[in-house]
């Protein structure tokens, strides 16, 4: 350890939770209502306020709100849907639960977001549903992935998990597809400790999709009925137990009051990172297309590993050195021995992606990071750069 090298471990993530949001969940506890009822009601129409749709509906997970879209679209077996391979295995589990078919396209190399053209060239006629991810909170090129399926007659479901607050041509993901899930896992840009959220405009659609997330029981059957009273309820589907409690709603809520905040800080976090690096040509840092607002989820750079002697997992190791605690956005699930065997996946399937994995490292970004903490890793990685330069 040298002189340059901070005493304490800089994480990579840490949630940003108030009093205000102790307080809430203080004060939900004492109201005797824990499970869903009025903060979880409450949340759902903040969250529709925010993002301008017409419906949402409060999850247990992000994953819970992708299964409950591919399940309430009717997509089963033998279907396909194309999704990309840098994400999450979450994405891709939704659609094999359902014994449909993960059908992964190629990314772009500049921002890491499924390739329309790679899409295209991916639909067959079993192909049923888009399944784009907002990767690090950075909307895809939502326009030509609507036309695509406006062509094909194909639903698109978006994996908004890192994308709360992103927006497309001044609109707001979650607005945009047939169906949105977004995540509030712990490390996501808003938490409700676990929980998610489906958005939707399609009214039929969210219909669906509420009863599916309460076991399929349609709690409003007995105000139809009048001779019934209210112990009675109806089970319309074999539905499953998605709901979000009013405990994660309090948490949610007072989050979600932050997000604005929360946003400009990572924004003004990722600008700080890319001044300090940005004459480093080693070093590809992200850029935002003029059409997208990020939610600047993720700061995921590329290392020029030819320029260097070192690879990314080395990098990563040297960043440890100096305290600094990284992570990678993702590893492609094609080369995940499941995707890989099931599917017959092999190494060169999808070249932009694999090319991608093996350079990319998400430095820490979190809203209780200060400019000092930037400072110290743009530092360094100057620091590794210079020492491990060809
Ligand atoms: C976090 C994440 C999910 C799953 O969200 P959970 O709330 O943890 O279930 C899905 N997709 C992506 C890309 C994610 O990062």
């Amino acid at each position: 350890m040298d002189e340059f090298t901070r005493a304490e471990i800089l994480p990579f993530c840490r949630p940003d939770i108030g009093e205000d949001a102790i307080a809430a969940v203080v004060q939900t506890l004492r109201s005797n209502w824990l499970t869903a009822g009025p903060k979880t009601a409450e949340f759902e129409q903040r969250f529709r306020e925010y993002i301008g749709c017409r419906h949402a509906i409060a999850t247990s997970s992000g994953t819970a709100a992708l299964h409950l879209a591919v399940v309430a679209l009717g997509i089963g077996d033998g279907d396909e849907v194309i999704t990309s391979s840098l994400t999450f295995c979450a994405t891709a589990h939704a659609i094999v639960h359902e014994r449909a078919a993960p059908i992964f396209a190629d990314i772009r190399a500049g921002d890491y977001n499924i390739d329309p053209d790679a899409i295209r060239a991916r639909i067959t006629p079993r192909t049923r549903a888009i399944m784009p991810v907002h990767i690090a909170g950075h909307a895809c090129e939502m326009d030509e992935i609507l036309e695509l399926a406006c062509e094909h007659n194909l639903h698109v479901i978006e994996d908004a998990a890192h994308a709360v607050g992103a927006r497309f041509n001044g609109r707001h993901v979650g607005a945009i597809g047939d169906a949105t899930a977004f995540s509030f896992y712990a490390t996501k840009n808003i938490t409700t400790a676990e929980g998610g959220m489906l958005t939707t405009n399609d009214d039929a659609l969210a219909e669906r999709a509420r009863l599916l997330s309460q076991h399929g029981i349609d709690r409003d059957a007995w105000h139809r009925t009048e001779e019934h009273g209210s112990w009675y309820y109806e089970v319309q589907a074999a539905g499953y137990k998605y709901n979000m409690c009013d405990v994660q709603a309090a948490i949610g809520l007072s989050q979600l009051a932050r997000l604005e905040n929360f946003i400009a800080r990572r924004r003004q976090l990722a600008t700080w990172y890319t001044q300090g690096l940005q004459d480093v040509p080693e070093i590809v840092t992200p850029t935002e297309n003029a059409n997208a607002r990020s939610a600047w989820h993720l700061y995921i750079v590329r290392l020029d590993t030819n320029a260097l002697r070192i690879d990314r997992n080395q990098f990563i190791a040297a960043l440890r050195e100096y305290k600094v605690c990284t992570s990678v956005h993702f590893i492609p699930l094609h080369l995940q021995p499941y995707y890989r065997d099931v599917y017959g996946h092999r190494p060169g399937d999808l070249p932009v992606t694999e090319f991608a994995y093996e350079r990319i490292v998400s430095l820490p970004l979190y809203t209780r990071m200060t400019r000092d903490d930037v400072d110290y890793v743009v530092q360094a990685v100057r620091k590794i750069v210079a020492r491990h330069r060809r």
